[in-house]
């Protein structure tokens, strides 16, 4: 439920920079290292020093063109970059390098899926490249410091159209954003850590109304959640105020999220006039149809083909599949699993999801490893399932198993003959068990006989602590079903 008197429309548009995992910056050779000494990967390109000059990194536009592709724009054969001029203590070149009037990208589309299933596609205005710029740090018992490492990594900027229509949108257009730049291994996609960021750009409207509303913007939101908390605040904001007959003023707001809400910016660093112009030191980007051809022969499946095919080829639920394509490595995993069974049916193809999703994600997220260094190696994962399939290990000693893997990186077939951990499926040895414990248990027995269903799983427990846990519990109730029903006759 919209939490807005429902007479107003709200209209979002997002601008996202998504900085990119090229190995050196945009115009130099500096590595884009996170983590490296203050200051220390650094030329006189990125400071800009007098008389050097940029060489564009061809690996940029191939990233840029990757996203450009898996969001359906058009890819310009040409392409300026422009300055971008204004004054900040983290750009000592005084100007960013940016695109202006004429981008890489435009045109194209993100679909996401809201909550009753539909589809809604939010229209890109354009992608384009430009460089980042250093940090301020500041430091409560020295002063302010710059870090200028920042200084020329690598960025793409996503600019939507204004139709969003909610925070939830919002939230699930970013998450869209993030799924496409992390598959396409471009981006890590973490906006804790500032390399996926976002500016809302919001105004509201009556209902049925085709002008747009002034609209604000509203910054510093680090996280998913923050951006969807931020645009319900604002939207709020707005129509206070038009509701009190005021007018909303056209501005840049800071999210605060300890305190919930967003404050306007000092109106002087507002004030902005960046005087663009074309860059005269970078040619411009010249893209072939080869080249986009070469780039489109990369391209991963997109998450949501990918999602559906898991849905029809394995008849897994849209719920695992929805998780399983949340991040390409996971969906990798899984397929990996599945390709090494040995009976690919689909209640196998249910247990590879259920410990992909389950067990390893578990482990995963709590030691907060990377699935390319899990010591379960998909085809192990498959062998266990095959055991389980056939009855040598029971799901329960899997668990065990699985647990071994993880310590010791052996292969299931070793940890199941080094522990003696075969289940035990003999008909005959268990039917010897079972009416021992039927013998023994006679006073249960008889509640069981006269009516009391619920002893039949203390029934099961007990054959199955007789077997020493080893016992097939499916075989197990199969015999035990069948002695009672016969002696109730
Ligand atoms: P600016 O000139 O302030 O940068 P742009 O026209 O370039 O504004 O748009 C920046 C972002 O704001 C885009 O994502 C766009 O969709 C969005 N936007 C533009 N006008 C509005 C509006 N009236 N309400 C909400 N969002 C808007
Ligand atoms: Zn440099
Ligand atoms: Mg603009």
């Amino acid at each position: 439920m919209a939490s807005w008197d429902p007479k107003y429309e709200p209209v979002i548009g997002l601008e996202v920079h998504a900085q990119l995992l090229t190995r050196s910056k945009a115009f130099c050779g500096c590595s884009t290292s996170f983590g490296a000494e203050p200051n220390s990967n650094v030329c006189p390109v990125c400071l800009g020093l007098p008389g050097v000059l940029p060489v564009l990194n061809l690996s940029l536009v191939d990233y840029v063109i990757r996203m450009g592709l898996a969001t359906h724009c058009s890819i310009a054969p040409r392409s300026i970059f422009a300055r971008k001029n204004y004054f900040y203590p983290d750009l000592p070149k005084g100007y960013q390098i940016s695109q202006y009037e004429e981008p890489i990208c435009s045109g194209g589309f993100v679909e996401i899926e809201l909550e009753d299933g539909l589809r809604k596609r939010i229209g890109l205005t354009r992608i384009h490249m430009e460089e980042d710029a250093g940090k301020l740090i500041h430091d409560i018992d020295v002063d302010t410091l710059v870090d200028v490492n920042r200084c020329g990594t690598p960025l793409i900027e996503i600019v939507s159209e204004p139709e969003i229509r909610s925070p939830r949108e919002a939230y699930l257009y970013l998450a869209k954003i993030r799924q496409i730049v992390t598959y396409l291994g471009i981006c890590d996609g973490n906006m804790e850590e500032g390399s996926l960021r976002c500016d809302a750009n919001v105004s509201v409207r009556l209902n049925g109304e085709s002008e747009l509303g002034t609209k604000t913007e509203v910054k510093n939101m680090n996280s998913f959640r923050f951006v969807e908390k931020a645009l319900e605040f604002e939207i709020g904001r707005q129509i206070g105020l038009i509701e009190s007959g005021e007018k909303v003023v056209q501005e840049t707001l800071l999210w605060d999220s300890g305190q919930g809400i967003a404050v306007p910016m000092r109106s002087k660093e507002e004030a902005h006039d960046y005087r663009y112009f074309p860059d005269p030191d970078l040619v411009p980007v010249l893209v072939t149809e080869e080249w986009i051809q070469r780039v489109a022969e990369t391209l991963p499946v997109d998450p949501t083909v990918r999602r559906d095919r898991f849905v029809s080829e394995y008849k897994i639920p849209m719920y695992d599949a929805n998780l399983l394509t949340a991040e390409k490595p996971l969906a990798d995993y899984f397929e990996g699993v599945v390709r090494n069974l040995k009976t690919p049916t689909e209640e196998n193809y249910k247990l590879a999801s259920n410990w992909t999703m389950v067990d390893v994600l578990r482990v995963v997220n709590t030691e907060n490893i990377a699935l390319a260094v899990f010591p379960v190696t998909p085809a192990h994962l498959a062998e266990m399932i095959n055991l389980i399939a056939d009855g040598t290990i029971s799901g329960k000693m899997a668990k065990d198993v699985f647990e071994e893997m993880r310590t010791t990186k052996e292969s299931p077939q070793d940890i199941v003959g080094r522990k003696g951990l075969v289940q035990l499926s003999d008909t005959d040895t268990l039917e010897k068990i079972v009416d021992q414990v039927l013998e023994k248990n006679a006073g249960q027995v008889a509640e069981f006989l006269g009516g009391k269903s619920q002893v039949f799983g203390f029934l099961v427990g007990e054959s199955m602590k007789a077997t020493k846990g080893r016992g097939n519990p499916k075989i197990v109730n199969e015999l035990l079903r069948k002695k009672l029903e016969t002696m109730k006759k």
